[in-house]
């Protein structure tokens, strides 16, 4: 049989295929004016998904690129910051924060669960010191996302900057980065953007880049102030990754003619449609709080959830993803960002009932499909 791939893991993730043509263009230089004129539109088609007025700088790293970039512009050493950890990648923060002798407090809850925002209140009280508060808009470990609106309320009545991670919500989520006051922005590529991974991308509010211009972490290929300067000429600061600056000025193209209240919207039935086929199997979300970003499901009782992902991937070819550590095998991830549509939906479920059935896990061949099939139909246009 001939087994085509899918690839559904939250990140990276597909792409689509003008962007893919993109990369097999000759190559241009970067100090010239064709390199140029991608740059500003990509600059432009950048600050239209972050929502704001200030420059978004591109950087040529994965997403944590711009993780460090955002603790290394903003902080000095000693530092007092708060992390809100509810996850991989709100535990990254902290690991990069003690990497430069940030002093970090955290607040800490088990994977899937919220965070309200009175308790960041609580402990800004407690921490009236903190120069800044490191939180995560939609958690890909878990599949939670957080309320970054209410977040941006408390720090805007402190001296603490608010520093959010977008990197899997941004493009398919609400987070109008002007608008809800947010001080530093970050996204990757290879998310909700369509584009291969290797950029980052990252936003400072004009109070962020007081901050910016201050700071005293050590830093060199990540310094704001060279990629400020460097895009004031319509270039970056290195020589940036032309071609996949390309693909992604392409890809902003699509986002642009889908707009993004419809981006907004197609994700919303992506997760509905990928819900409704769990509930019909009689499987849970991990979640207290699921986005539209992927979906996590706890894998069901006597099951092992690495098999489950190994199977699908290496027998069907459906490339999901597992839980990360500390909790490998206790759930799995299904990503629905980006380019990926309702039959995309549909494969993924039909492979997931196919393994299930393999592992002996009682089910209606079938239900989750119906039940997927009925949201894309009822929300096709
Ligand atoms: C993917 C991801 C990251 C890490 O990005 P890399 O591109 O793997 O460096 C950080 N935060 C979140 C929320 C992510 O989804």
């Amino acid at each position: 049989m001939i087994k085509k791939p899918y690839l559904l893991s939250p990140g990276p993730t597909p792409v689509p295929p003008e962007v893919r043509q993109v990369a097999a263009l000759p190559l241009i230089h970067h100090r010239g004016p064709e390199f140029s004129s991608i740059f500003r539109e990509v600059t432009e088609g950048l600050k239209h998904i972050f929502q704001t007025e200030q420059d978004v700088l591109t950087l040529t790293s994965s997403g944590s690129g711009a993780m460090e970039a955002a603790v290394v512009n903003i902080l000095a050493p000693g530092d007092k910051v708060l992390v809100l950890n509810a996850g991989k990648f709100g535990d990254r923060w902290g690991k990069i924060c003690r990497a430069y002798a940030v002093d970090v407090q955290e607040i800490k809850v088990p994977w899937g669960a919220d965070i309200p925002k009175e308790d960041l209140s609580e402990q800004l009280a407690a921490h009236p010191d903190a120069r800044a508060v490191f939180c995560t808009l939609s958690e890909t470990s878990t599949g939670t996302v957080y309320d970054i609106e209410g977040f941006a309320r408390v720090t805007a009545a402190t001296d603490a900057l608010l520093v959010v991670d977008g990197i899997s919500g941004l493009g398919a989520m609400p987070c109008p980065m002007d608008d809800w006051g947010l001080d530093v922005l970050i996204s990757g590529s290879q998310k909700s953007f369509m584009t291969p991974p290797g950029l980052a991308f990252i936003a400072f509010s004009p109070e962020a880049w007081r901050h910016v211009e201050s700071s005293r972490l050590p830093r060199f290929y990540f310094d704001a102030l060279a990629a400020r300067k460097g895009l004031q000429k319509q270039t970056s600061a290195w020589t940036p990754a032309i071609s996949l600056i390309r693909q992604l000025h392409k890809a902003l193209e699509i986002m642009q003619n889908i707009g993004l209240e419809g981006l907004f919207s197609h994700h919303r039935v992506m997760a509905e449609a990928t819900r409704a086929g769990i509930h019909a199997l009689g499987l849970e979300l991990l979640s207290e709080n699921p986005g539209t970003i992927l979906t996590a499901v706890k894998t069901p009782a006597g099951l092992d959830g690495n098999r489950l992902v190994k199977i699908m991937q290496e027998r069907y070819q459906v490339h999901i993803a597992g839980a990360q550590d500390p909790h490998k095998g206790k759930f799995f991830r299904i990503g629905h960002l980006g380019f990926t549509g309702g039959f995309d939906i549909i494969t993924a479920l039909t492979a997931l009932e196919m393994t299930l059935g393999d592992l002996g896990y009682a089910h209606k061949r079938g239900d989750s499909i119906r039940a997927a099939q009925a949201i894309i139909k009822e929300n096709w246009q």
